[in-house]
């Protein structure tokens, strides 16, 4: 017995990564920051929780004005979601008449949304190394999005090759989703003026230390911004609640925090590689705050349980192209050698 509408009875949804107690885990399934958010963020949450009896602002203007300087853009080219899910959404729900088109590997919500919404989804194979090749989208219709750099490869596509890409289709809308951009090569928020397809989805979830506080960005002309606001007032006017609000804007705040806090894991990710390297992973060159690796003597699955017995979790895919990888997320330094230290020992058994 069901009420749900016949047309959502088969719509497989998205799968989270495991939220589990961090004292008996070492977390790095869900590409968070390991890192807290500063001591100004955590005050400015508190101060605004006083002021929770009345609604939140929907101009959003704490967060809208300060990231639109940050990003270098006019307010009206600026799109404020509930976590970049929220604006990705909006996206599947309102520009894929033409359909839409992804990579076969990439975020798992755009399968999720094109289900939702019940768009036409063309999935487009990835080279057999991961890499993008934009030019298999040329023959198609609609809009096209791709992660940059990709998850859960962390596989960076260049500007140049976007911009030939963006000029190729100026009729079809080109979204570019930039969760990881910050641990990365430039975003394209640089050109939005040039480009009137282009829009660029970012969020404060990885670098901005935020995840729970679901705060995400569009960037795009100010009329297709003025399209996403008409879908937004006619659905959750209201959706980014005062938290959030002094949260994001708080963090703005703190610049020098969130650099400091993306450099270490810029650094922790390199110095990651190179152990996981030694120990016979196969790795991408991942450009993004985790790891995509697998080893030729144990499958994703195996590796994955044997971590989670060690208190440590990861990400694992079950897909045809990825079920032999981990996507391991940068934790700090000492949550990495204590990963690396568990690697050994499960390789050891492995050999022994
Ligand atoms: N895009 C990509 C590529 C992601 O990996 C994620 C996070 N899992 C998101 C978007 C969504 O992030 P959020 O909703 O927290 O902003």
């Amino acid at each position: 017995m069901t009420f749900l509408n016949e047309k959502f009875q088969e719509l497989t949804p998205y799968t989270p990564g495991e939220q589990v107690n961090e004292e008996a885990f070492i977390k790095l399934n869900t590409n968070e920051s390991p890192y807290p958010p500063a001591q100004g963020v955590q005050e400015a949450v508190a101060e605004a929780s006083k002021k929770l009896n009345r609604y939140s602002d929907i101009a959003v203007e704490a967060v809208a004005k300060p990231l639109a300087e940050y990003l270098g853009i006019q307010q009206n080219q600026l799109f404020l979601g509930n976590g970049s899910d929220e604006v990705l959404s909006y996206i599947f729900q309102g520009f894929t008449e033409k359909g839409i088109a992804f990579p076969d590997v990439t975020y798992g919500f755009y399968q999720v949304y094109s289900g939702l919404y019940q768009v036409d989804a063309t999935v487009v194979p990835l080279e057999d190394d991961f890499s993008l090749e934009l030019s298999k989208y040329d023959d198609l219709d609609g809009t096209v999005i791709f992660a940059n750099p990709n998850a859960p490869t962390g596989i960076y596509l260049t500007q140049e090759k976007i911009c030939d890409f963006l000029e190729r289709h100026p009729d079809r809308l080109v979204v570019v989703d930039e969760a990881y951009i910050d641990f990365s090569g430039e975003s394209m928020v640089s050109v939005i003026d040039q480009y009137k397809n282009l829009f660029v989805v970012g969020t404060f979830s990885k670098s901005r230390q935020l995840a729970g506080a679901r705060l995400g960005f569009g960037v795009g002309n100010a009329d297709l911004i003025a399209d996403m606001n008409r879908l937004r007032f006619s659905l959750n006017p209201y959706n980014i609640n005062s938290m959030t609000q002094a949260a994001g804007s708080a963090v703005l705040q703190e610049q020098d925090y969130v650099d400091q806090k993306v450099q270490e894991t810029i650094q922790v990710r390199e110095w990651s590689k190179r152990e996981l390297a030694k120990l016979g992973f196969e790795q991408t060159d991942s450009q993004g705050n985790f790891l995509f690796a697998k080893h030729p003597k144990l499958s994703g699955e195996e590796l994955f349980t044997a971590l989670r017995e060690k208190k440590i979790l990861a990400r694992w895919f079950n897909q045809p192209r990825t079920k032999e990888h981990l996507r391991i997320t940068v934790g700090t330094q000492e949550q990495m050698e204590r990963l690396v230290e568990a690697l050994k020992m499960i390789l050891e058994e492995v050999e022994a």
